[in-house]
C-alpha cells in the first residue's frame, strides 16, 4: 500500500529514496487494483538457464533478494510478477513476503512448468487448478492478485480450445484470484484474451510496437496492460528511452522490468518519475 511505502521511506545515509507515490499509480483496467508504473520481474530470482539475457548470471542469495524486495517496496513499487516457470522464484518470494503480503500486488502464471532444463505446457483444468494451488502454497498466501496464462505461442488455440479460461474464471469466483489474463504473443491472441478476461501482458518497446493494436483495444475496453520486455530483455543500451516510451502510453498500466541489480532498480524508478 502506498501509505505503507511512504511511512517506510527513509533516509539511507545521505541518500533519500525518491520513489513512486499513490499519485503515480495506475488503475489495472476495471479490476479495482492500482499498481505502480513499474513492477518487478522475477525471472532472475530463480532461473538462469534457457533465458534470453545477454550475460550469464548467478542466482542471488536469499538475503540479497530480500534486500532487493525491501528496496523495491521503499521505492514505492507495489507490483511483483512471477511464474512457476521461473525456477524457485515463487517460493523465495513467499518466504520474503509472508509478513507483508497485503502491501503487494502479486502476479503469477499458469500453463508453463520448467523442470530439469525443459519447459512443458499444460492448460487442462486439473493442471491449472494444481498450478494455482502450488502457487498459493509457494507464495505463502491464500489469494493471488493476478493470474496470467503463460502462453507457449499458440495463443488462440489455448484460449479457444482448452478449458484454462473457464477454470481461471471459476477460481476467480471462488475468491482465490482477483484478476485474470494472459501473457500473449500474437495480436489475435491478445485481442481474444481481452474479450475473455481482465488484462493482457504483451511485449512492447520502441523497436517492437507490433502489439499496439492490442494495447489500444485494452484502453477502449478499460482493461489492464502489463508490458514485458520493455528493455528488450537487456539487449538495449537505451534503457531510459525505452522506459519513457512505454510509460508515455497511458494505456499501459505497468512495465514489468526484470532486474536483480539495486542500482538498475533505482535508475528505472528515477526515469519513470521524470516528467
Ligand atoms: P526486460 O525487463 O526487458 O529486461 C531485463 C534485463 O534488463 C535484465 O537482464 C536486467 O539486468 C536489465 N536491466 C534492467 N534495468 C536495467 C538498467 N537500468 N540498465 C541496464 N540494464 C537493465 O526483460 P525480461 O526480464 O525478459 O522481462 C521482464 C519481465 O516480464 C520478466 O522478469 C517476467 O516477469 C515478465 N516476462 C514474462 C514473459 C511471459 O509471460 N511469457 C516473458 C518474458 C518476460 P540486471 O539484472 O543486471 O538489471
Amino acid at each position: 500500500h502506498p501509505a505503507a511505502s511512504n511511512s517506510r521511506r527513509r533516509t539511507l545515509g545521505v541518500f533519500i529514496l525518491n520513489g513512486f507515490t499513490s499519485d503515480d499509480f495506475r488503475q489495472l483496467g476495471n479490476t479495482g487494483i492500482n499498481v505502480s508504473p513499474i513492477g518487478l520481474g522475477t525471472v532472475k530470482f530463480g532461473r538462469n538457464t534457457d533465458v534470453k539475457y545477454p550475460n550469464t548470471f548467478s542466482i542471488p542469495s536469499d538475503i540479497t533478494l530480500e534486500n532487493l524486495v525491501n528496496l523495491t517496496h521503499d521505492l514505492g513499487i507495489n507490483l511483483i510478477d512471477t511464474a512457476p516457470a521461473y525456477g524457485d522464484a515463487e517460493s523465495k518470494l513467499g518466504r520474503i513476503l509472508k509478513l507483508q503480503r497485503h502491501a503487494w500486488v502479486l502476479s503469477t502464471k499458469v500453463g508453463e512448468q520448467y523442470n530439469e532444463g525443459r519447459s512443458s505446457y499444460n492448460y487442462s483444468v486439473e493442471s491449472v487448478r494444481l498450478s494455482i494451488e502450488n502457487s498459493l502454497k509457494n507464495l505463502q498466501t491464500d489469494y493471488l492478485d493476478i493470474a496470467l496464462i503463460h502462453s507457449n505461442g499458440e495463443d488462440e488455440k489455448i484460449l479457444e480450445q482448452s478449458d484454462v479460461v473457464s477454470e481461471l474464471i471459476r477460481l476467480k469466483e471462488r475468491g482465490l484470484i482477483r484478476a485474470i489474463g494472459a501473457s500473449t504473443k500474437t495480436i489475435q491472441g491478445g485481442l481474444l484474451a481481452l474479450k475473455m478476461m481482465d488484462l493482457v501482458m504483451v511485449a512492447y518497446h520502441p523497436d517492437d510496437t507490433s502489439q499496439t493494436s492490442v494495447i489500444d483495444d485494452a484502453q477502449k475496453q478499460n482493461k489492464g496492460v502489463l508490458v514485458k520486455k520493455a528493455l528488450v530483455s537487456g539487449h538495449t543500451q537505451s534503457t531510459r528511452e525505452n522506459l519513457k516510451f512505454v510509460l508515455q502510453n497511458r494505456a499501459v498500466t505497468s512495465a514489468i522490468i526484470g532486474t536483480i541489480n539495486p542500482d538498475h532498480l533505482r535508475q528505472n524508478v528515477e526515469t519513470a518519475r521524470e516528467k
